[in-house]
């Protein structure tokens, strides 16, 4: 049962980033987040993969640019180890990224779809005019999915819906930005402060 608050604050990071990065990834992140510089070999261990599907895991964390290694050549067996850390700062900017061009698809599906012309498939990951579909042979670049021409209203009310719900979680997400850097610049401050009253304490 030790560390059981710091467990519950990590499940809500990997919880908030499964539905962009995939259950794999998460489970990932719930251990990568214990400690920083986690070896590739213990990690895999851990979340009991293959060293192989891991790496390939923390590949997909990296280029999310949500974590970084570094590479240290172990001497005991000769070779080279990757120690990864998982960046939790930038979970924010990263779902801000996701949710704004979410928001942005699905406002051109809207207004496409008012003109009466649009194409998309169930999963409404694009919404193509006519010479577009056809150029796709009607299926989804996304997903693969057919694309069909639809009028119907219901799914612009849930578009809408899921509009007004990305809008506040962006306006939510662009707040604790705004006072996490402010948090920022009140520890340099202070820390500039300490600065220059060591240095007075020196003259
Ligand atoms: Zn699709």
């Amino acid at each position: 049962m030790k560390k059981a608050r710091q467990d519950k604050d990590e499940e809500s990071a990997a919880d908030l980033l499964k539905a962009y990065v995939g259950e794999d990834v998460a489970g990932i992140i719930r251990e990568l987040s214990q400690k920083k510089g986690y070896s590739e070999f213990k990690l895999a261990e851990a979340v009991g993969k293959e060293v192989n599907e891991t790496r390939n895991l923390l590949y997909k964390l990296y280029n999310y640019n949500l974590a970084s290694f570094i590479k240290k050549k172990d001497n005991k067996v000769g070779w080279y180890i990757h120690y990864w850390t998982f960046h939790e700062d930038r979970v924010n900017a990263f779902l801000l990224g996701e949710k704004k061009s979410r928001l942005e698809s699905l406002k051109e599906l809207v207004s496409k779809e008012s003109r009466g012309s649009l194409f998309s498939c169930a999963n409404a990951c694009v919404g193509v005019d006519f010479d577009r579909a056809f150029e796709l042979s009607f299926r989804c670049p996304e997903c693969g999915e057919l694309l069909n021409q639809e009028n119907n209203p219901d799914r612009v009310k849930d578009w809408l819906k899921e509009i007004g719900e990305l809008e506040k979680d962006i306006g939510f997400l662009e707040r604790q930005k705004t006072a996490k850097s402010a948090e920022r610049l009140t520890e340099n401050t202070r820390l500039d402060e300490l600065e220059k009253e060591v240095k007075k304490s020196r003259k």
